[in-house]
């Protein structure tokens, strides 16, 4: 019987984390105005700005930002 281990490198790409740019505040709040502007357009901010909807996930203080830049901007559009 031999031992495989596929999922050894599944495992070691977790541990040197993940393949795409990890989105830092800095970036976030560059990016920010674009994402909440596609995400009010109904686009894809997810695919259009990759790691920032995780990076909100993780950090409180860009969440808020985002959410008032959100309520800020969704006004604006609102009839
Ligand atoms: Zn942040």
């Amino acid at each position: 019987m031999t031992m495989e281990r596929p999922d050894l490198k599944q495992a070691l790409g977790r541990l040197l984390g993940p393949a795409e740019a990890e989105v830092g505040c800095d970036a976030c709040f560059q990016e920010l105005d674009r994402y909440v502007e596609l995400e009010l357009a109904g686009k894809d901010a997810d695919a259009a700005v990759p790691g920032l909807r995780a990076h909100l996930d993780g950090c409180p203080a860009c969440r808020e930002e985002h959410d008032s830049l959100y309520a800020l901007v969704g006004g604006e559009h609102a009839p």
